[in-house]
């Protein structure tokens, strides 16, 4: 079925083992990555390699977390990866919605899951590094794999239990045929770089503000965004003066557009008359505004801000599929934003970009950390391709990047279509050296050993 190398049969590749590293870079150091709900945290990449009987081909994926929970995630990578180890890549991707639903099918940790939480963190990332063998023994990046899929393709790559109340197989491929005939212009445009705008949220941590801020932003402008998101949340005045202060350097012009972001921190009630007080500063949309598992309270938040002109925006933490159909089926939100390494990896973004497609909602990925733009930048490719055919857009995260084995670049405020085999996915020379947590360099250090002291958050409660 698919464009396999010459020498290359599918069936002759199996999976003979796995490496799985705690991997933590420590983005508290500069203040990337803190927000309303998470303070001093280091982005965790729990990082897996399964290893094949080719010494060259390896899959290779990461899961997601902040700092210490990177623990708990890879024993599950470890748990998950058990499950493909002595399979062949031809059993494995003959049908991906079978092998998706045997993935998560382990009983006795279902329990704990099932389908969601750390367990499926772990199958999601043992699932990014099957996809990420499965472009790399086709030569192609997985964007391009699933690009080239037919609409039978795409959906048999989907588990449908749980939507098909909103969605069936018949279905979903006759939406595909609806867009495929000029699917090969999007490709097109992918090839040249046009395919997925870039925002920004480099100017917009909560730990930048006055001068840092305005600069930053500044940087960013000249690097031809238009489009950037901050973090709100932790002090209605403080978010005020800084929204005031990004307002007086880009105006009020249409040309540019403002986003905030609240990561959790407010009750119902409390998001709405927070943002009632921000809405003057005409932010497109409040990312998540409260508890992720909390559907119709999105969906009251969104209508008592729809006079205000404000939208909302959820995804980074919707657990499964299931949350993601509520949330479209309860009208809670106006952009719909999938996570690599959240949801069951790309199967499972594949059914959210088609249940977002039936409402009529934007697909926007999280990103907001390095390592994820590296995905996410396949996944809005695929969702603009495949699947909406309508371009969206997908944030801009910066740091630590020089450690990645294939960076997102971003070009004229457009992500750069990947072009490497595989998944993006991989780490730089040293890096994992570096990095691996806790006897890295990094981590043996004096910094190192100080952030492992670091407070672990709720320390002034009791
Ligand atoms: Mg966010």
């Amino acid at each position: 079925m698919w464009p396999l190398d010459k020498d290359m049969v599918f069936s002759d590749i199996v999976i003979t083992g796995y490496e799985v590293v705690d991997l933590r870079f420590p983005t508290s150091l500069d203040g990337i990555g803190v927000d309303a709900m998470h303070v001093g945290t280091n982005g965790s990449h729990p990082y897996i390699r399964l290893l094949t009987n080719d010494s060259k081909l390896s899959g290779d994926g990461i899961a997601f977390s902040n700092g210490r929970g990177a623990e708990l995630v890879c024993e599950c990578l470890r748990i998950f990866a058990d499950r493909v180890v002595g399979k062949t890549l031809d059993q494995l991707t003959a049908n991906m919605g079978k092998t998706w639903r045997y993935m998560v099918s382990d009983s006795q940790y279902r329990w704990i899951g099932p389908e969601k939480g750390v367990t499926h963190l772990g199958m999601a990332g043992v699932m990014n590094a099957v996809w990420d063998l499965w472009a790399k023994a086709v030569g192609v990046p997985v964007w391009r794999l699933v690009a080239d899929m037919t609409p039978e393709q795409f959906v048999q790559c989907i588990d449908f239990r749980y939507i098909t109340d909103v969605i069936t197989p018949d279905e979903a491929v006759k939406m595909l045929k609806e867009v495929e005939g000029t699917k090969q212009d999007r490709i097109k445009e992918a090839l040249e770089n046009k395919a997925v705008p870039a925002y920004t949220t480099s100017p917009g941590w909560i730990a930048f503000s006055g001068d840092r801020m305005k600069e930053v932003l500044q940087e960013t402008i000249d690097e031809g965004f238009t489009v950037f998101k901050f973090k709100v949340g932790s002090d209605l005045e403080a978010d005020k003066a800084r929204l005031k202060a990004v307002r007086d350097v880009i105006g009020y012009d249409e040309k540019y557009q403002i986003m905030i972001d609240a990561n959790q921190v407010w009750s119902v009630p409390e998001a709405i008359d927070w943002m009632k007080q921000l809405a003057e500063y005409k932010p497109v949309f409040i990312e998540e505004p409260t508890s992720p598992d909390d559907i119709l309270g999105h969906a009251t938040i969104r209508k008592a801000l729809k006079p205000y002109g404000v939208g909302v925006a959820t995804g980074e933490q919707a657990q499964n599929r299931v949350t993601f159909k509520q949330l479209l089926q309860a009208e809670a939100i106006d952009v719909c934003q999938i996570d690599a390494v959240r949801l069951g990896s790309v199967n499972e973004c594949m059914a959210v970009m088609l249940m977002a497609k039936k409402f009529g909602v934007p697909c926007v990925p999280h990103n907001g950390a390095m390592g994820l733009t590296e995905l996410t930048s396949h996944l809005s490719n695929i969702d603009y391709i495949s699947v909406s055919g309508k371009k969206s857009m997908l944030e801009a995260a910066e740091s630590y990047r020089e450690n990645l084995l294939y960076p997102s670049v971003i070009k004229d405020a457009h992500y750069v279509s990947p072009t490497a085999p595989g998944y993006s996915t991989g780490y730089a020379p040293g890096a994992v050296d570096k990095y691996k947590y806790p006897d890295g360099s990094f981590w043996t250090s004096e910094v190192g050993e100080k952030l492992k002291r670091a407070p672990k958050g709720g320390e002034g409660l009791i």
